[in-house]
Formats: structure tokens, C-alpha cells, sequence
């Protein structure tokens, strides 16, 4: 999201005279754009504003912004200890970046100018992003969350729901055929939730499929306890929706589940995985779970261990608890040390090693259908892309050029890739 939220802020200031440069030593504004769900992100975008500020010292007038989710959390603490940071701007003010800048460039604003409020309405549906070229192309369908997962910083900084109309998405899609991206990836931080007055999320990822020269559809991030039939029967039906779901369970524990607020208990989730891979052809799951969350006991754990077991998983992410301020779980004691989050995230991560063997192992010998998307930037000799799942595949160059939908055979394992050759 905000990778994608970039190219919305970059298309911003284009639009309104200002020029993209990726060498800092040509430009005059520095914006670091931000993500405030854990410390750790926390402290390096902190890190980066230090350096940030180092650069700006060496050239009068440079300007120097922290933009996105930790502005929100952050900023006005950030400003006034930081006073040589120029603006702090929070996800729904993109499209105030503009005047801001210029009323600091022209000297009409002595002080850094803080926007941090959320909208509720903002989704930025009439800009289009400048989207690096490449095969796969971002767009987000809804903004904010309306969930309140008791660790998550998100709803605070990104507010309520907002979705934007089908009609719109669809003419962005269309768009994007004709500018040659092959692959879209429909957005939200809960985009399953996504819902008009005329639509729901299953009908929309139709309608986007049914869009004629798009080759490839996936959609990212589900929220378990809003996957419905509908969505299901969408998938089931195929064509070109990708079977990949990042379906992310958090916790394998029915007690933690409750106390993290997620809205369905282990045995809702593996149903619903159940009922996807009955009727989803080779469909791929992946997840994230965090690990220590306050109160999670030895046992708690060995449920989510048992979990990751039984779904085989084909990636996923491991997150340490980190508590964020203003959300529920902040007031809670932190009470599972340091070493066995340390401990729990590495089993975790094993687990997720040999699901990841597992599949990988099995598709050896196996055709499977992968876009092309560049030269491997550490064998030139292959050129890699992804099968609809989502796994990574290194064919030799042969005659391939990205943006290729080709059929290969899988020969062989070599760590996170599939290598094999064109049939
Ligand atoms: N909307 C998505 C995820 C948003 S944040 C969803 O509901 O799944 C991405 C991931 O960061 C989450 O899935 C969660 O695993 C992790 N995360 C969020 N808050 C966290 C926290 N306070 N500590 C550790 N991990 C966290
Ligand atoms: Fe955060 Fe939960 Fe919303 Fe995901 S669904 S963004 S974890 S509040």
C-alpha cells in the first residue's frame, strides 16, 4: 500500500509542476514516506529522517518531509523535537502536498506544517498513480479499515473505510492494459471488506477479470472473517484470478484470536481453507502471524505451530508483538521476553520453511504458467517471473522478454525459486 501510495504522491507533484528525481544530490525535497505498524519500522524511518536532516544542512533550501502512516502517530512529537523537519503529513493530505511545499518554498510558512487527520472520504479515485514500468501494476480499491485489531496502529493513522466505485477502478484498469501492464493487484488494507451499494468484493474482482487484454488478477490483504461464498465461488470460477491468498491468521489460539479482537476463531479459519482448496485448483496460501502478543502462553503457541502445520503454507510473515501507541493492547503488559519472541519467531519461520520445501518438491516434473518479469539480477543467464500462486520461477533467457505468459517445466529447487525450463 505504500509503495503504491508513493506513486500517488509522485503523480501529485508531476501533476503540479514539480520533477521526479531518484538522485538526492539533484533534488530540493527529501520525503521519506512511512509505515508505523511496528517499532522497528519506527526507528528506521527515525533513522533515516537523521539522515535525512544531514543532507538538508549541506545546501540552503532543501526540504525535508515525513509522510504516510507515522506521520500520524508521530509527527507532532517529531516537529517539535525535530524542528528542522519541514512537514509531517498523515495518508488522507496527499493532495495538500503541493501548496505546502510551495508556501515553504516561497518562505510564506516559517513553522514545519503538520496534516494528520484522517478523511473521510478521501480516495484519491481521480489520480492516477505514476507507477514504475514493469508487469504488475497496484491499485487500490478501498482505504482505511474499519476492524479495530487490538495491536494495530492502521485504523488510527488510515481511518474509516472508503471504497471506491466499481466504475472507477475498472476505467483505471482498463488504463493500465493499454499502458501494457499484464497483472493487476487490487489493494486494501482489508480489500475483501471491499463493498458499494451495488457490489460486493467477489463481484468487483469479476468485473475486473472480465476486463478484455488483462492477463493476470491477484488482490492483497484478505481479513479471514470477511471472505464470504461469493468471493469463494469468484475464485472457484477461475480464469485469469490468481489462486494466491494472503489470508494472515495472526494466532492459532482461539484465546489469543479473542484477545487481539480478529472476529473468527481457528476453526473458522481452517474451514474457510478447507472450502477454498476444495474448490480452488492448486491454490496457495500465505500468512503473517506475530509472535509474544501480550499474554500468549507456551501452549498458545504450539496452536499456532499446529496451525501453520496443517494449512502448508507456501510463504508467510513473522512478526514480533510491538506495542503501538493508542491501541488497545499498548495499556496491556508486554510480558513474553525478548528471547522467546526470538524463540517462537524462528520455529515459526522453520515451519514456513518446510511447507514452502514441501511445495516446492511437489511441483518438480509438474507444467505450470509463469509471467515473465526480468532478467535474475544475480544469474543473467535466467530471466524470472511468477506462476499464478505467486512462486518465483528462473527460466534460461532463451527468446523471453518480460511481459512473456509461458508454460515451463519445473527441473529443480534452489532455495526460493523454482528453476525449470520453457515447454
Ligand atoms: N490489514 C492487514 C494487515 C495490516 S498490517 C490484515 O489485517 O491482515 C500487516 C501485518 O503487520 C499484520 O498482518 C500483522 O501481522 C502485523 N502487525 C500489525 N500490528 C502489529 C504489531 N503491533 N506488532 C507486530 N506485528 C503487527
Ligand atoms: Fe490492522 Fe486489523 Fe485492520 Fe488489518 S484488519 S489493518 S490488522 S485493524
Amino acid at each position: 500500500m505504500n509503495k503504491y501510495d508513493t506513486e500517488l504522491v509522485r503523480s501529485i507533484l508531476v501533476n503540479h509542476g514539480f520533477q521526479y528525481t531518484d538522485n538526492r544530490e539533484n533534488a530540493d525535497v527529501l520525503l521519506i514516506n512511512t509505515c508505523g505498524v511496528r517499532e522497528h519500522a519506527e526507528n528506521r524511518a527515525l533513522s533515516d529522517i537523521s539522515r535525512m536532516l544531514r543532507w538538508k544542512e549541506q545546501k540552503p533550501g532543501r526540504i525535508v518531509g515525513m509522510i504516510g502512516c507515522l506521520s500520524t502517530l508521530i509527527g507532532e512529537n517529531l516537529l517539535k523535537s525535530r524542528p528542522e523537519v519541514d512537514l509531517a503529513i498523515g495518508p488522507d493530505a496527499y493532495r495538500r502536498l503541493p501548496d505546502i511545499l510551495n508556501e515553504i518554498i516561497s518562505g510564506k510558512s516559517i513553522h514545519s506544517i503538520l496534516d494528520i487527520h484522517p478523511s473521510l472520504d478521501e480516495t484519491y479515485s481521480d489520480i492516477i498513480p505514476a507507477r514504475e514500468p514493469g508487469v504488475r501494476a497496484w491499485l487500490a480499491v478501498n482505504r482505511g479499515c474499519d476492524n479495530r485489531c487490538s495491536y494495530c496502529m492502521v485504523p488510527l493513522a488510515r481511518g474509516r473505510v472508503r471504497n471506491r466505485p466499481a466504475a472507477e477502478v475498472i476505467n483505471e484498469v482498463k488504463l493500465l492494459i493499454t499502458e501494457g501492464y499484464p497483472e493487476v493487484v487490487l489493494l486494501g488494507q482489508n480489500v475483501n471488506a471491499y463493498c458499494t451499494d451495488s457490489i460486493g468484493f467477489g463481484g468487483l474482482l469479476r468485473k475486473v477479470a472480465d476486463v478484455p487484454g488483462l492477463k493476470r488478477v491477484r488482490f492483497l490483504t484478505s481479513h479471514p472473517k470477511d471472505f464470504d461464498d461469493d468471493l469463494v465461488e469468484a475464485l472457484a470460477e477461475g480464469g485469469i484470478i490468481c489462486p494466491d491468498i494472503h489470508l494472515p491468521v495472526q494466532s492459532g489460539s482461539d484465546r489469543i484470536l479473542k484477545a487481539m479482537n480478529r472476529g473468527y476463531t481457528r476453526s473458522h479459519y481452517l474451514e474457510l481453507i478447507e472450502k477454498l482448496r476444495s474448490k480452488v485448483d492448486g491454490i496457495a496460501f500465505s500468512t503473517d502471524a506475530i509472535v509474544g502478543f501480550p499474554g500468549e502462553t507456551d501452549e498458545d503457541f504450539q496452536q499456532t505451530l499446529s496451525l501453520f502445520d496443517e494449512v502448508n503454507y507456501a510463504s508467510g510473515f513473522v512478526f514480533r508483538y510491538s506495542p503501538r501507541p493508542g491501541t488497545t493492547s499498548f495499556d496491556w503488559d508486554d510480558d513474553v521476553s525478548e528471547q522467546c519472541k526470538t524463540e517462537r519467531l524462528i520455529q515459526l519461520n522453520e515451519a514456513l520453511g518446510h511447507s514452502r520445501s514441501k511445495i516446492h518438491s511437489s511441483l518438480i516434473g509438474k507444467t505450470i504458467s509463469v509471467l515473465i518479469e526480468g532478467h535474475s539480477p544475480k544469474h543473467p543467464e535466467h530471466m524470472t517471473g511468477r506462476s499464478v500462486q505467486g512462486y518465483i520461477v528462473a527460466l534460461p533467457v532463451g527468446n523471453l522478454h518480460s511481459g512473456d505468459i509461458v508454460t515451463a517445466v519445473i527441473e529443480k529447487v534452489s532455495g526460493f525459486t523454482l528453476l525449470g525450463k520453457v515447454v
